[in-house]
């Protein structure tokens, strides 16, 4: 017997018919003996739908207002679902966040979690009864509903993995696990078994949008095994685990890319100690996350340029905050360019094996692809490039780490 959370994301529960798939699916492991918890998202697009509806009536709402409405997309879901399974004799009940309770600390729509009380859910285990868990959702320092930001529904399977201390956290979706790059547009993409955390870790942050970035982060914190796979097709998915159960590493295990990037140039700034300090410190004081940063040398020991990206969504925002110091940060003239993407290589065997990213600038030069903008860490390295050039340098990529499905 095996405690497990399944989750089932938006396209999973879109309709009736779906809500009741999801109930079978649920059904077969509650017949195998298992203890289980459900975690459901709202329907596909009702989310959108909640937030949209908010912006019409106020563009500065206040926050927990916003929350007390986009949490109720779950609220109908976990609902649906547990009449589904009674239908189908399942002993199940449905729990929304504040009647677990999942706490959460006080900043809505995108509080983190805290204490989850999981007893009496345990407690019912023992009864036979299903939880059904209202994702994305739990109750903040002052008794008001919060959100944990979008698709954080991941998130909550996962924290309730942690609390329930289960075997597994099973997220379905509406892709079958999670892949070398992007099968759309590479079709050779191949689908992993297994990934470690912390290479998954970077492919939800560089742009795979398979799980929400925290929960993967949450799920490497707690050890929570966690499996991606397709809630249409009956076949094993990806499981993300510790490098230590992989028994075959690949030096690159997957590529990802982001398009939510975008690049600011500032030409001639003075060369003189305290100038990042300068413009990065106002940046930060809005809110506004640099990602990568190049500085060139300066040949005449005066002026140099400063290249970074932020997010597209940013980019406004970052231009006004720089203009508004401009006279303080004495530079000639500002550039911003929203035309790239950034292709990230990425695996834990990058560690141990020299040549990564020389393979990566080689393959990209031998495209005829201008590199703009580098970074790395030690498992990753990134690079900024003009957008018309994502397919044909993921796939080259693809091919010349050798990931290309036989
Ligand atoms: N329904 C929420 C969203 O669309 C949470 C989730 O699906 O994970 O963002
Ligand atoms: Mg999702």
């Amino acid at each position: 017997m095996a405690r497990l959370v399944l989750k089932f994301g938006g396209t999973s529960v879109r309709d009736i018919e779906r809500i009741k798939s999801v109930a079978l699916r649920v059904k077969r492991e509650v017949d195998a003996g298992h203890e289980i918890a459900v975690v459901v998202s709202a329907m596909a697009g009702v989310t959108n739908q909640l937030v949209d509806w908010v912006g019409q009536i106020s563009r500065l709402h206040d926050a927990r207002e916003y929350d007390a409405v986009v949490a109720s997309g779950e609220q109908v879901t976990a609902g649906l679902v547990a009449l589904a399974l009674q239908d189908l004799g399942v002993n199940a009940r449905s729990w929304l966040g504040w009647q677990i309770p999942l706490e959460t600390d006080g900043v809505h729509g995108k509080a983190r979690i805290g204490e989850i009380t999981t007893a009496e859910i345990e407690r019912r285990f023992g009864e036979g009864q299903v939880a059904v868990v209202a994702g994305f959702q739990g109750i903040g320092p002052d008794q008001r509903i919060t959100t944990l930001g979008r698709g954080g529904s991941d998130t909550s399977a996962v924290a309730l993995a942690a609390a329930l201390r289960a075997d597994r956290c099973d997220i379905f979706t509406d892709v079958d696990g999670v892949y070398t790059t992007d099968p759309r547009i590479v079709t050779k993409a191949r689908k992993l078994d297994r990934i470690t955390y912390e290479e998954m870790l970077e492919m939800a942050s560089q742009g795979a949008k398979v799980l929400q970035t925290r929960s993967v982060e949450m799920a490497m914190n707690h050890s929570v095994r966690v499996q991606v796979l397709s809630s249409f097709v009956d076949a094993p998915g990806t499981l993300v685990v510790d490098e230590d159960e992989i028994v075959e590493q690949q030096v690159v295990s997957g590529i990802a890319y982001s398009r939510d990037e975008a690049k600011v140039t500032l030409l001639r700034v003075a060369d003189r100690p305290g100038v990042a300090a300068s413009i990065f410190g106002p940046l930060a004081d809005h809110a506004i996350n640099v990602d990568m940063i190049v500085q060139n040398v300066s040949e005449d020991g005066r002026a140099t340029d400063l290249t970074f990206t932020v997010a597209k969504a940013d980019l406004e925002r970052a231009l006004a905050v720089l203009e508004q110091s401009r006279e303080q940060l004495g530079f000639h003239s500002l550039k911003p360019d929203s035309n790239v993407v950034k292709i990230s290589v990425i695996g834990v065997g990058m560690r141990s094996h020299a040549g990564v990213a020389k393979q990566m600038f080689q393959t990209l030069a031998d495209k005829g692809i201008n590199i703009q903008v580098i970074s790395t860490s030690e498992i990753k390295v990134s690079v900024l490039i003009a957008e018309e050039y994502t397919e044909l340098a993921l796939r080259a990529l693809h091919t010349a780490y050798g990931l290309d499905a036989a």
